[in-house]
């Protein structure tokens, strides 16, 4: 990933995509204290555009305040970069990767002293579960890690150092031979994928979990609204794994996994094992509003700097 061409944004200036380099002793390097976003722009009949910028990057600032990082930058002005960064690198379609990070003057657990940098790339990213996940669906597995108790990670945070939990449990469950990871809080009620929110469908009703100890999602949002325009009931609730199992479809919702079928947990096929009806549906309407084919929702869509 650093040995390409292109220019990386860091604390105000354009780089290019090889200098854009950091010192080994940076405060978030040893301890993982920061905070990032994860974003996409598609290809649209009026160009490149970025889905929701406005709501990805308020969750940024909230994920900043919730670790009382004081971000430098505003979020008009991150979202100018954010646009930049598409058209700079020549980009059709990217993920956008914002990243807040403390830097070297201070090593030491309390980053009091270390200073505030922050980073914008963009780079073309295909679909983020392999090529076949989203038409044939995924396996997954339930994780032997749990997800974050609300008062050890807060989880509104799109924190840095929740992610050793999502990789701990996607290289568990890659190593045994599925796609993901579900995880369960930990009171043993489904929370999350490694980096989705997670839906069910039982009697043409929607179902997820309350966002207690997961992400609250921004795909899972636009898929709210989605369902309640094709008049799905939608309920949220605590979710047991055995739910999971006996549900008619299930499906993970991301920026990076789009709209994802699960075609099998535990070894349990989830229906008739193929991608279902409603997330068909949900995945067409969500694609067809990412790649402005839908007036209803321009408004979710911020083009990207000419
Ligand atoms: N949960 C986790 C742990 C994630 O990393 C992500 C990806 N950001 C999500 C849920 C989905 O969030 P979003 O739809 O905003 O990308």
């Amino acid at each position: 990933m650093e040995n390409r061409d292109g220019f990386i944004w860091l604390d105000g200036h354009w780089l290019p995509w090889r200098d854009a380099k950091v010192h080994v002793l940076s405060h978030t390097l040893h301890y993982g204290y920061g905070c990032f976003e994860g974003i996409r722009a598609y290809a649209t009949p009026r160009g490149p555009a970025i889905f929701r910028l406005e709501e990805h990057l308020r969750r940024l600032t909230d994920s900043a305040h919730i670790l009382a990082i004081d971000l430098p930058w505003s979020r008009a002005e991150l979202a100018q970069v954010c646009r930049e960064a598409v058209s700079r690198n020549g980009l059709d379609s990217a993920y956008i990767r914002p990243l807040v990070f403390l830097g070297p003057e201070k090593v030491g657990v309390d980053p009091a002293g270390a200073q505030t940098h922050v980073m914008v790339a963009a780079w073309p990213w295909g679909a983020y579960l392999g090529g076949d996940a989203l038409e044939q669906g995924i396996r997954v597995r339930i994780s032997s890690y749990a997800r974050h108790h609300p008062n050890v990670q807060m989880c509104r945070a799109k924190a840095i150092s929740t992610y050793s939990n999502s990789i701990l449990a996607v290289r568990e469950a890659r190593r045994d031979g599925y796609d993901e990871a579900l995880l369960l809080d930990t009171e043993g009620y489904v929370a999350e994928g490694s980096g989705e929110n997670l839906f069910l469908v039982r009697d043409g009703e929607l179902l997820e979990p309350e966002t207690t100890s997961a992400l609250d999602g921004i795909t899972r949002r636009s898929i709210h609204v989605l369902a309640r325009e094709a008049g799905l009931a939608l309920r949220a609730k605590r979710i047991t794994r055995d739910e999971v199992y006996c549900a008619d479809e299930v499906f993970l919702t991301g920026t990076a996994a789009e709209v994802t079928p699960v075609v099998e947990v535990d070894r349990r096929s989830i229906g008739t094992g193929q991608p279902g009806p409603v997330t068909r549906l949900l995945q067409q309407r969500y694609f067809a509003c990412v790649r402005g084919e839908d007036g209803a929702h321009a408004d979710w869509l911020t083009p990207a700097a000419t």
